[in-house]
């Protein structure tokens, strides 16, 4: 059996002597585990596609259950992002997290799209890399199910509590007056409050397109990272690779 499909590489793993075994994110069949034989020996026609966060028109074939790349057409190399360290460590954060999130077997253009269009901002667009960072964090929850509540305060209803907070454990909007159940809750101010709304009800093709200041975006980033720890009750490592660059930045 062979799948035709575009394909994006989440993880590379070296496997004997000139294998990978990849997990692709497919346009067709969602996630897939697949084998890429002889993609590290020189001159492979595999080579430029098997690496990690490439997207590439693939011909896999599947036999006795399993999948290999027989063909592939690299697409895009996100040339910009693999070139800056930050940027790129970014990008294996938002792949691991994807691969967590994406159903095997299952297609979801969503997610997909959400992905590629994240790897494109930081490839192309002048957005800070901690705003598609934010951005990405809060929208794949909600594609995934764990959408917040941010319509009102649940307790006394106003749209816009003079002290917004974000509880993290039932992912919902409240006043500072109005006490939550147990479990954390994060301040917000009105600003990132309105960032949250637009990256959550808005329209997916303008994802990225709002303005905070350094601070306002320091704030959603730390509400948006706690919220998906929370909800995955989970860690990363490549989320602590990019943040050891950020925080101890080499360059400066
Ligand atoms: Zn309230």
């Amino acid at each position: 059996m062979y799948l035709h499909t575009k394909a994006l590489v989440l993880r590379e793993t070296t496997y004997k002597e000139s294998d990978k075994i990849l997990t692709l994110l497919t346009q067709e069949a969602g996630r897939l585990d697949c084998s890429a034989r002889g993609c590290r020996r020189q001159g492979s026609p595999l080579a430029a596609g098997c690496q990690l966060l490439v997207w590439s028109d693939m011909v896999l074939s599947q036999h006795r259950g399993r999948w290999t790349v027989k063909e592939l057409a690299v697409d895009r190399e996100f040339r910009g992002m693999r070139e800056d360290l930050v940027k790129f460590a970014l990008g294996c954060y938002l792949a691991q997290v994807t691969e967590t999130l994406a159903v095997e077997g299952l297609p979801s253009r969503e997610l997909l799209a959400l992905l590629l269009n994240s790897l494109h901002a930081l490839d192309r667009l002048p957005y800070p890399p901690q705003q598609v960072k934010a951005a990405f964090e809060l929208r794949v929850l909600c594609l995934s199910g764990y959408q917040p509540w941010l319509e009102d305060c649940p307790q006394c209803g106003t749209q816009q509590p003079e002290q917004p907070r974000f509880h993290l454990q039932d992912g919902a909007l409240h006043c500072a007056s109005c006490p939550m159940g147990e479990g954390e809750s994060l301040p917000l101010t009105p600003g990132v409050l309105a960032a949250m709304r637009h990256i959550v009800y808005g329209d997916p093709k303008r994802l990225f397109s709002f303005h905070l200041d350094q601070e306002g975006l320091a704030l959603l980033g730390q509400v948006c990272q706690a919220y998906l720890l929370t909800q995955l009750e989970r860690g990363f490592s490549t989320l602590d690779f990019y943040q050891s660059l950020v925080i101890y930045p080499t360059h400066s």
